[in-house]
């Protein structure tokens, strides 16, 4: 088929299967000019297939020559849909390891699952032992309850009052005013049911119990806090919520599993465009303006920069950079620089529907979230049929 962008509401429902391998061999690219760099010998990411996620599994394989395991939720092709971009991103990345010999597993499922939990944890104990880093990089709408099959839908909203923004979509540049009425008390609890922290200890909880952790293992969850502007809709509502507890869940591992010597950490990451961030009202605009400053500064960085960073100043740095006084890296440092939102907030209150082509960077989120999907890759002739793989 051949295969062009098809986006609605933010949301792009097609994926290029080549274009997809061409993004993450730029991934690679990135990694392996960099040269060798200490890290785990074997690592397990889940929510491996997109995003922050993968581009840890990349750092963790060609940076550090670790085995690694991915876990993530993604559909193949059929005769009539391309498959979703993450499973093409896979095919990729297991296609890159093979040549370079480096060992790689991939587990397609529902990561909340018990089943998956299970399949992922015998592979690993067949197949490398144990694994000394943990990545937990899900963003997932929804969780389905094991014991009690209830469906937990997450719901990005405001806690108590409405918040009002301006929302940009990408294609047109139009901006619009929109409001989000406050969550619900089961909204609130059903977010941080999907992206709180129970998965996450259920995780390690279940891989130390199959003795599939080793010992001195390192684990690191994502989180994000951004500024004033989208605080309403993010810090203090019902993602921010899930956020807390993930980031508390980092202290409750810390405190189970001494026997291990299992070290748990948050690292709070700058705010990207990926199919996760582009659908929330408000991040996307403010993600245009603040592309444009970082770039205007050349402190821009996309995930696989942060990855990188993360494993080469925290995680694996002879002396690690300091964390925050809540015990968190902080990735985000570049962008929450005085400087940095002093001028995105300026910009915010300027731009409308007219100038935003000129004021934001919305070209670059454009492009970049049609990356993540495979499309604008220079190289790439979109007007070739391709064959999608179904399987
Ligand atoms: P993404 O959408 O790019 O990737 C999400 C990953 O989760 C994919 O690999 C997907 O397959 C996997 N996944 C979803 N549901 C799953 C399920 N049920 N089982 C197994 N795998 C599943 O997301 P992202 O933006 O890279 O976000 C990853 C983490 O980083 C999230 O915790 C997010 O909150 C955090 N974060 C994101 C940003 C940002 O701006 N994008 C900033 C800071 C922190």
């Amino acid at each position: 088929m051949v295969i062009q962008p098809k986006i609605r509401n933010n949301v792009c429902l097609t994926a290029h299967p080549v274009g997809c391998a061409y993004q993450v061999r730029e991934q690679i690219d990135y990694v392996i000019n960099r040269g060798r760099m200490p890290g785990p010998k074997s690592a397990l990411i889940i929510g491996a297939s997109n995003g922050y996620g993968l581009a840890a599994r990349i750092v963790a394989a060609f940076g550090c020559s670790a085995a690694t395991v991915g876990v993530s939720l993604e559909k193949p092709g059929t005769e009539k849909k391309t498959g979703t971009a993450g499973w093409h991103n896979n095919i990729a990345f297991e296609r890159e390891v093979k040549e370079k010999n480096l060992p790689a597993w991939s587990v397609n499922g529902d990561g909340f699952s018990p089943e998956v939990k299970r399949k992922t944890i015998e592979l690993i104990g067949n197949r490398v032992g144990e694994v000394d880093l943990v990545v937990y990089s899900i963003a997932a709408p929804r969780r389905i309850d094991p014991e009690s099959g209830e469906i937990y839908s997450s719901a990005i909203k405001p806690i108590k009052h409405q918040f009002t923004s301006q929302a940009v979509d990408i294609q047109t540049g139009e901006l619009s005013i929109v409001t989000a009425e406050p969550a619900t008390r089961q909204e609130i609890e059903h977010t941080v049911k999907v992206m709180g922290g129970e998965d996450w200890f259920g995780w390690i909880h279940t891989m130390a119990s199959a003795s599939v952790l080793a010992r001195n293992a390192i684990t690191v969850a994502f989180s994000y806090i951004g500024p004033p502007l989208t605080a309403p809709i993010y810090r203090l509502g019902t993602i921010g919520k899930a956020k807390r507890d993930l980031e508390l869940t980092a202290k409750r591992i810390n405190r189970e599993f001494t026997d291990r010597n299992v070290r748990a950490l948050i690292s709070v990451n700058k705010a990207l465009v990926t199919r996760a961030s582009a659908v929330i009202p408000g991040i996307t605009l403010y993600i245009s303006l603040l592309y444009r400053v970082m770039k205007q500064k050349g402190i821009h960085e996309g995930c696989i920069q942060q990855m990188y960073r993360l494993f080469r100043d925290y995680l694996y740095a002879p002396n690690p950079k300091p964390k925050d006084s809540d015990g968190r890296i902080r990735l985000d440092d570049l962008e929450m620089r005085e400087d940095v939102q002093r001028e995105v907030a300026q910009l915010w209150k300027q731009v409308n529907t007219q100038n935003i082509e000129t004021l934001s960077d919305i070209k670059g989120f454009r492009e970049e979230f049609l990356r993540h999907h495979g499309f604008g890759m220079r190289g790439v002739d979109y007007g070739e049929d391709v064959v999608v793989s179904r399987e």
